[in-house]
């Protein structure tokens, strides 16, 4: 598989990097559901997780394309990004909608590693796909907002200081459409903890940090309001595109990280006096998966090019998304069945790599959303809901 790769020595910096963490240490963390702080701290104090932030801000103000390249390899070398790849898109939401005073204020302490913004708090139990429908208020009083609520699913909560959070601070009235009177807070959680903010972690499928997150009259400074009062859901729809299309360069480095595995075992298994690879029973799954595989991988770089090039290309990142999300599933059950019994084995990470990466057909966004997006906003459908 020699595939011409854009920033290849970041990628084998990376690479080098990832390798120090094999897979007993992503079986021991699997195991206890625990935060792989090693990695992540390592990952921080080499500059990998600040490529986006500008120079200005004491970042590498590097494009999309290299955060893309850092997480793809993290994936294709068995490790998991999830533990950390937020911070790359929720510092764009304080990047581009921040005030200069709040872009001093913390952009150059997450740089530094000083700060995590791991956290994004979004998806409340009753509101997932149809954000509008969050309850979560900020209620303005005088130089503070009172927040009341409960988030879910956020993901890494007790492992970031920051979190980037949605609320309702204008009550929804007649006439008013949904997304609006909806507004972004930042929320240094070290402080609010006990103080009006509780988390409470969810165990899942897979090692995600998973919690919830409950605000009782949670004080905040109304300085860290992000942008506008009332504009929040706009903001956060900005920082959608360069999720997505990292999340998807993430499935294509799972792809790969199943591609190779999945080779490597059919050359060497032998059964009936013969590698099983010989079988094209064997064979072909494998090279279909492949194929998707680099299928994906240009969407992934068409969103790439457009996004570095000031686009906000929604359609190609949706796309995107969705294909290498279904590459890396498809890659998954694939490697599976190529390794028989063993694939099942815990030792072997594949039953592991294979729950990390079912997630991307749900979250950040699910599949039947992407299509309804194309439908509705590409081929211009009647709205389905
Ligand atoms: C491990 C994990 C980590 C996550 N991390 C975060 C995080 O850090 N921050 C955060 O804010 N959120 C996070 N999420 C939440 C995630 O973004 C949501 O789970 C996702 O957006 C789906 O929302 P939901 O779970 O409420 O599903 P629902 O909205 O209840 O939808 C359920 C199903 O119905 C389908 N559906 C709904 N409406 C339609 C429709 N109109 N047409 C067709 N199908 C439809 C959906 O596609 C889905 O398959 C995480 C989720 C998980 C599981």
């Amino acid at each position: 598989m020699s595939v011409e790769q854009d920033y290849p020595e970041l990628r084998e910096a990376v690479q080098k990097l990832c390798a120090k963490y094999p897979g007993e240490y992503w079986r021991a963390l699997d195991r206890d559901m625990s935060y792989p702080k090693e990695f992540v701290d390592e990952l921080t104090s080499s500059g990998w997780l600040a490529v986006l932030i500008p120079e200005d801000y004491g970042g590498a103000g590097l494009p999309l394309s290299a955060a893309a390249a850092i997480l793809e390899e993290m994936q294709a070398a068995g490790c998991n990004g999830g533990a950390c790849h937020a911070q790359m898109y929720t510092m764009g939401t304080l990047l581009r909608h921040g005030s200069e005073a709040q872009k001093q204020q913390y952009l150059p302490r997450i740089a530094a590693g000083e700060l995590r913004l791991q956290a994004f708090g979004v998806t409340e139990p009753s509101s997932g796909t149809d954000t509008g429908a969050l309850r979560t208020t900020a209620r303005r009083d005088g130089e503070h907002f009172i927040i009341n609520g409960q988030k879910i699913w956020t993901s890494r909560a007790e492992h970031s200081d920051l979190m980037i959070l949605l609320a309702r601070t204008t009550p929804l009235k007649e006439g008013m459409k949904k997304t609006q009177g909806l507004s972004v807070i930042l929320v240094d959680m070290k402080t609010a903890l006990g103080n009006g903010l509780t988390i409470r972690p969810i165990r899942t499928m897979m090692n995600h940090s998973s919690t919830e997150v409950f605000f009782d009259n949670l004080k905040v400074p109304a300085e860290n309001l992000i942008g506008e009062e009332g504009n929040g859901f706009r903001y956060i729809l900005t920082g959608m595109n360069a999720e997505r299309i990292l999340i998807a360069a993430e499935c294509v480095g799972d792809a790969k990280w199943f591609i190779n595995k999945a080779t490597s075992y059919a050359k060497e298994r032998e059964v009936f006096g013969r590698p099983i690879g010989q079988n094209q029973g064997i064979q072909f799954p494998i090279a279909k998966a492949y194929t998707n595989m680099r299928a994906a991988e240009l969407m992934v770089k068409d969103a790439l090019r457009r996004y570095d090039a000031g686009e906000n290309p929604g359609e190609e990142a949706n796309m995107a998304k969705m294909l290498a999300a279904d590459a890396s599933f498809e890659a998954a059950n694939m490697c599976i069945q190529t390794h028989g019994g063993f694939g099942f084995a815990e030792d072997y990470d594949i039953e592991r790599k294979f729950r990390e990466t079912r997630l991307y057909q749900t979250a950040p966004i699910s599949t039947n959303l992407i299509l309804s997006y194309l439908s509705e906003h590409i081929l211009g459908l009647p709205r389905s809901y």
